[in-house]
């Protein structure tokens, strides 16, 4: 069981309500950099170990920052996320870009700023090469195909996945590398998404250990670096249970002693791409209940809507909801909780139950911290909402501000609207 609580009492809820407006993410200071402590002590045993946050989970730079203070660098895949890891002082090492598809204007960036780059495609060593020259140290992204079974429901089956290289391929990309100058290597692999059996992510260490012994054995080259990716899944429902990180670490320093030590790659570094457990949890959408319609359902529709949070709408996800005030009322009614969208899938919960949901009230939807803000978008002309950070010392910053019509017309250039406004 994962309680669902919320991160400060419900009066302060809506004192931010009536001071900042609704809707609103909030994200929990303290929760993420105590979540981060143990992530990253459940790693204190591998030589050396560094969680890149991926960018697109939460693109916040004042979150950027309380991550890079805690030890964690940035997983980047386009130019504004490089932006970003750079204005939060994120270089070299701290920096992996794991991009795909990828326009060479942002390998330049990467390259500029010493990040790490990671191959999605043997087809871009030429590239960069060609345009820009290797770095002297790369990693390959392998996708395992056929000779992984299993999927998961986000990612699918890695065989029908766009990401990576082939077995095959990964060792061609060392040695044409090596022929190109390259000294140093890592290996790179993402095949999970929101995880929460640890036998999975396990089998992915193992899966990776196991490749780092064969480039050994067949090429003689010691990879320096192995990234597990990201894909650790969070308890979205009440009845999940939270992944064991103490566990895990000790799971994989296991495979780590039996497969890398006795190959002589006792020294490889792990790294790993963790978006969603580092912050998910951290985050509230809160809104306000503004429409009640009783037709052959009954919804609650909110001031907030798809443009704020996208996984329900796009995943079917479950995003658990609290009724600010009502948390040990008795959950006797049935509702669709609404957004405005004309998009009949813009609904945060359909046939939920929930208190008595009167016009006015605060409902908090959980478990928005990570590729909750970061997906929405714009249709139906909807903005987006404000971002506060629940700091530390309790006091509460606004870290990015609600869109305006402004924001939403400064692309165009017609009388009235956009640039020629005035
Ligand atoms: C999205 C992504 C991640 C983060 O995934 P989470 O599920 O948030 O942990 C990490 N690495 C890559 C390459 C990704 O695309």
């Amino acid at each position: 069981m994962s309680e669902k609580k919320l991160p400060i009492s419900g009066e302060k809820i809506t004192a931010l309500a009536d001071s900042f407006g609704t809707p609103f993410h909030l994200y929990d200071e303290r929760a993420i950099r105590a979540n981060v402590k143990e992530f990253l002590q459940a790693f204190a045993w591998a030589p050396a170990f560094k969680e890149y946050f991926a960018v697109k989970a939460l693109p916040n730079p004042y979150i950027l920052q309380i991550l890079a203070e805690e030890g964690v660098g940035a997983d980047c895949s386009s130019m504004a996320e490089l932006y970003l890891a750079e204005a939060v002082g994120l270089k070299n090492k701290d920096i992996c870009f794991t991009s795909n598809d990828t326009p060479m204007k942002e390998y330049e960036k990467a390259k500029a700023l010493g990040a790490i780059i990671n191959f999605d495609d043997i087809s871009h060593i030429d590239s960069l090469d060609q345009a820009l020259g290797l770095p002297s140290f790369v990693s390959m992204r392998y996708n395992p195909g056929p000779l992984r079974q299993g999927g998961n429901t986000i990612i699918g089956y890695p065989e029908q996945a766009k990401y990576g290289m082939t077995d095959a391929q990964i060792f061609q990309a060392v040695v044409d590398c090596q022929h190109r100058g390259v000294e140093h290597f890592g290996l790179h692999t993402m095949i999970v998404s929101n995880e929460l059996n640890i036998q999975y992510l396990i089998e992915t260490a193992v899966m990776m250990f196991q490749l780092a012994v064969r480039v050994k054995e067949r090429l003689g080259v010691s990879v320096e670096l192995i990234n597990l990716g990201g894909g650790i899944g969070i308890p979205y429902r009440p009845e999940q249970e939270r992944v064991d990180l103490a566990k895990l670490g000790q799971e994989i320093e296991q495979a780590y002693c039996r497969i890398l030590v006795p190959a002589g790659l006792g020294q490889v570094a792990l790294a790993m791409e963790s978006g969603r457990m580092i912050t998910g949890p951290y985050g509230y959408l809160v809104a306000k209940a503004i429409h009640y319609k009783d037709t052959y359902k009954q919804y609650i529709g909110l001031d907030a809507c798809m443009a704020d949070l996208m996984r329900p709408a796009l995943y079917n996800a479950y995003h658990h909801i609290t009724v600010v005030g009502k948390e040990n009322q008795p959950c006797d009614h049935i509702y669709d909780v609404t957004g405005s969208l004309c998009e009949n899938n813009d609904k945060f919960a359909i046939d939920r139950s929930l208190p008595k949901i009167d016009m006015g009230d605060l409902l908090v939807i959980h478990d928005t911290g990570a590729h909750g803000y970061a997906m929405g978008f714009n249709y139906n002309g909807k903005l987006r909402s404000k971002e506060l950070l629940l700091m530390e010392s309790g006091e509460v910053k606004q870290i990015r501000r609600a869109e305006t019509l402004e924001d939403y017309f400064a692309t165009l250039d017609y009388p009235g609207l956009g640039k020629r406004k005035k």
